[in-house]
């Protein structure tokens, strides 16, 4: 198989912080950075169906290596074409290891140096993740974009557990690197380390020594607070390769999207836009709002009234009336629009960028987000739903 080259254009930096504005080039066209990929878990944006998802601006969306090994099954998948033709959606696809999953979702995980056995969380049949079966099935899948098998540990945890994950977070990356076969797929390696500054940095240059076309920080956004992330992104950013693409995993909230543009991350995913849109919360420029919340009864503005998404179109009481009466429309809609403003943000920031106004762009939008993200972290109503696996 022809390899392909997954170049990573670097157009661009901010000067007043370590933003930065590029073009991933995959298979299935380019990815404009700073990028927001919505989670398709198995093999859909939940909800919302290819023409709509187009609409939102998405460029590339995330699969769960996980979820499809289970259901439907990576053969059922690569039989019917692979996860492009399987699903629809053409453009590009990131699909993660399942080594998030493995130590979150499924039952009874136990590792050894070569591999992770789990109970499955849909029948509780046993199954085993090595690296090698983690390239396989990715490959089977055949996303744009693979992921390696990273070992996730639970914190708290002491040092010593903590630093033999990080080992054999290594040794496996190196495992799934000599494991991959397809050239029109790129391998992204992971750095862990928890919190400690010395073991990220540590990570990211081993990682980066073992040349991978692109890297992703994971094992943030899982419970620690947002300054510790942000300092924590502080340091590993700067300790992987300027020329490739940056990817920080499963996070976040839209102040945690802008904090980590602003320290040099190019790559998002989170289920938030999703999650928060069937659970009747729209982002907005304003903060949150939470539809089911009486004052919105006889609204009749819409959630913003720029926003070009099809749930705009409507009034705040009428989306609310479609929760209130258990209507799947209202979902749907919510869904839509909150992944339309995900979208809004990150083009947002690339303009900013380009334009060389992004720190202002930076103060603009968390202004916005001040008074309802406060009152998320206190007593107030209009506060985020947290976020699970
Ligand atoms: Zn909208």
């Amino acid at each position: 198989m022809q390899r392909f080259d997954f170049r990573f254009d670097l157009r661009g930096t901010d000067r007043a912080t370590a933003a930065r504005r590029g073009t991933f080039q995959t298979p299935h066209g380019p990815v404009e950075t700073p990028a927001f990929m919505p989670v398709g878990t198995n093999g859909t944006v939940k909800g919302i169906a290819l023409d709509p998802l187009r609409a939102t601006g998405a460029q590339m969306i995330l699969g769960n290596t996980y979820h499809l090994s289970l259901r439907p099954g990576e053969e059922t998948v690569r039989e019917l074409g692979g996860l492009h033709a399987f699903s629809g959606w053409d453009g590009p696809i990131l699909t993660d290891s399942g080594g998030f999953q493995l130590f979150s979702l499924a039952q009874m995980t136990k590792v050894t140096e070569e591999r992770a056995t789990f109970r499955s969380h849909i029948d509780g049949r046993l199954i085993e993740f090595s690296p090698e079966r983690a390239v396989a099935i990715q490959e089977a899948l055949g996303s744009d974009v693979a992921m390696v098998l990273d070992h996730v540990v639970a914190l708290p945890a002491t040092p010593e557990v903590i630093a033999d994950a990080l080992e054999r977070t290594l040794r496996w990356a190196e495992r799934c690197r000599r494991a991959a076969t397809r050239g029109d797929q790129a391998q992204f390696a992971i750095v862990q380390g928890g919190l400690d500054p010395e073991r990220r940095v540590y990570c990211a240059t081993k990682l980066a020594e073992m040349d991978f076309p692109g890297y992703a920080i994971g094992g943030l956004s899982v419970g620690e607070t947002p300054t510790e992330m942000y300092a924590c992104l502080d340091v590993t950013a700067p300790a992987l390769p300027r020329e490739k693409p940056r990817y920080l995993m499963g996070v976040g909230t839209p102040t945690d999207v802008v904090e980590a543009i602003a320290r040099g991350v190019d790559l998002f995913d989170c289920v938030m836009p999703t999650r928060n849109g069937r659970n009747a919360l729209a982002f907005t420029d304003q903060g949150p709002l939470r539809l089911r919340n009486a004052k919105h009864e006889r609204d009749p503005q819409p959630l913003e009234a720029d926003c070009p998404c099809p749930a705009c179109r409507h009034s705040r009481g009428y989306l609310r009336h479609l929760f209130m009466a258990g209507e799947m429309l209202g979902p749907i809609l919510l869904s839509i629009h909150n992944v339309t403003y995900y979208q809004r943000l990150v083009a947002g920031a690339r303009g900013a960028i380009e334009a060389g106004t992004f720190a202002e762009f930076r103060a603009r939008k968390l202004a916005g987000w001040k008074k309802p993200e406060a009152a998320a972290a206190g007593s107030g109503e209009e506060g985020f739903a947290p976020e699970l696996p």
